[in-house]
């Protein structure tokens, strides 16, 4: 292999319709004169919400909606079809293709009708989508005059069997990308691989979790050693805050894979949670891009990240957080409650977010995404069922909804006065805190607080420490720097 090679993703709005997939050709036509190039390609946006939608439908035994669900994504498909592909021979070949894609679905949710999924069988209608887009785009390449492959992540990424929450297999994915992608790669064929899936070494597709084509994207890079891995999305980088909760953010030139993946964990959704995991070992750098600007250089993450950053580099946020209180005499033993729940929930892969003390004693709170709030709630019953029997823990349920606000830099704790500053930010704009939460490592601080609060407390906080300050030293860039405020 005599040039570097690049992992390039991109996610659902930047393959959302004709016109943005014509724009994702000249940026994979632009990557191959420089690199070796792999594409992954998430399902065009909406796509899997739909599908989940389906599954919804289906289970309530809703033949009529399932039916008009896959009418209107057959219509969508077809309609991008129609406008990127221009040969009869290929159009016909892609439009079979998308066809067996589709009847293989409705196959599956005729069998499953009324009946509640399995997580094998959500798993597999969850990942049409991809399997739909990368097969399109791998057609208007073609029709474009760059050889190109679809190739499903099934035959590549070897997973365990934790549906709808997968993680590679390193070693095996390392085999089997070896062999089927580096041969396509020295025949001059661009792979067009699916994100978000996987499949375990029996062959059971599984999936990677939401937003889980990042993740394809790392795994593929550390599987192929490649050079870089970029992400191409539909904002100009990772931003000092959510730039739908706050106007002023700005990209970010520079960051640590450390910072990134604390502000993904904390509602960055720019990125997966686990996107940096398979490439910090190899110090692989990972960037995120804007393909409506691929003009822009967007973020570098790399190891180091760059040194000069102010005290907070950025703020990330969940609108909404379940609580789950843990209240009776045993939190007098409050680290080994805090232990064992836990491990009782990662044990079944669940994460809490937070753990914290609200200001009534002998109470314990931990902060979880409502979506698992209740299987949480059943582990939890099931750990403690000996302290709840004899009345040494209250009975354990879903309690208020609130709102997550996380500041994230280097050195937070060292630093002191971080917390000071924001305890009197809040108290001049009267906003209120529930709780805050140092966290494990020096790279963030949680602030719990009312959901109706999150914005403001997002801006108050994001005016606080300068973060859209213009000369704020997060760039190291200047080109940047220079384009981005003019
Ligand atoms: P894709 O479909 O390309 O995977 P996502 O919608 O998953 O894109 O992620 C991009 C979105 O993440 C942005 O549109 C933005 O609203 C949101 N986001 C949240 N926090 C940040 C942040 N700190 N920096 C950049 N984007 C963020
Ligand atoms: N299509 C999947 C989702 O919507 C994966 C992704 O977009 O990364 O969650
Ligand atoms: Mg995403």
């Amino acid at each position: 292999m005599n040039k570097p090679l690049q992992v390039i993703k991109f996610g659902g709005t930047s393959v959302g319709s004709a016109s943005c997939i014509k724009n994702v050709i000249e940026i994979i036509r632009a990557a191959t004169r420089e690199s070796y190039v792999v594409v992954v390609v998430s399902a065009m946006c909406g796509v899997t919400n739909s599908l989940i939608d389906v599954i919804a439908q289906c289970e309530a035994g809703n033949s009529r909606a399932v039916a008009a669900i896959f009418s209107e994504l057959r219509a969508r498909h077809n309609a991008v079809v129609g406008k990127l592909i221009k040969s009869d021979v290929d159009r016909t070949t892609i439009s079979r293709k998308l066809e067996s894609v589709f009847e293989d679905g409705e196959r599956w949710c005729q069998a499953t009708l009324s009946r509640e999924f399995t997580s094998v069988a959500r798993d597999y209608i969850s990942a049409l989508g991809e399997r739909l887009c990368a097969p399109l785009l791998a057609a208007a390449l073609k029709q474009s005059g760059i050889a190109s492959k679809a190739i499903e992540a099934t035959e590549l990424i070897v997973t365990d069997a934790h549906p709808g929450n997968a993680d590679p297999v390193a070693s095996k994915t390392r085999e089997r990308c070896e062999a089927h992608l580096l041969p396509l790669l020295q025949q001059g064929i661009i792979p067009v691989v699916t994100g978000f899936i996987g499949a375990t070494s029996e062959g059971v597709l599984t999936t990677l979790g939401r937003g889980g084509s990042d993740y394809s994207a790392t795994i593929l890079g550390a599987a192929l050693n490649a050079n870089e891995v970029v992400i191409w999305t539909d904002v100009d980088g990772m931003l000092t805050a959510d730039p739908r909760l706050v106007a002023e953010a700005r990209t970010i030139t520079e960051i640590s894979y450390q910072e990134a993946t604390t502000l993904a964990y904390f509602g960055a959704k720019v990125l997966h949670p686990k996107t940096l995991c398979p490439v910090m070992q190899s110090g692989i750098p990972l960037w995120i891009r804007n393909s409506f600007a691929p003009e822009l250089p967007g973020t570098k993450i790399t190891s180091t990240g760059f040194a000069d950053c102010g005290e907070v580099t950025a703020l990330s946020a969940i609108s909404e957080a379940s609580t789950i209180a843990l209240r009776g005499p045993a939190i007098l033993r409050a680290h080994e409650v805090i232990g064992r729940a836990l491990t009782a929930t990662a044990s079944v892969r669940l994460d809490v977010l937070l753990a914290f003390s609200s200001s009534t004693q002998g109470e314990i709170n931990l902060a979880v995404a409502p979506s698992i709030a209740k299987p949480i709630v059943e582990a939890l019953q099931q750990e403690f069922a000996n302290e709840i029997e004899r009345e040494s823990l209250d009975p354990i349920e879903v309690g208020q909804t609130v709102a997550i606000v996380t500041a994230v830099g280097r050195n937070l704790l060292a630093l002191n006065g971080t917390l000071e500053r924001v305890f009197a930010a809040l108290v001049r704009e009267r906003l209120n805190m529930i709780a805050y939460v140092k966290g494990k490592s020096e790279y963030n601080i949680s602030f719990v607080i009312e959901k109706r609060d999150l914005q403001a407390v997002l801006r108050t906080m994001h005016q606080e420490f300068r973060l859209g300050r213009e000369d704020f030293a997060t760039t190291s860039n200047q080109r940047y720097f220079v384009e981005d405020v003019a």
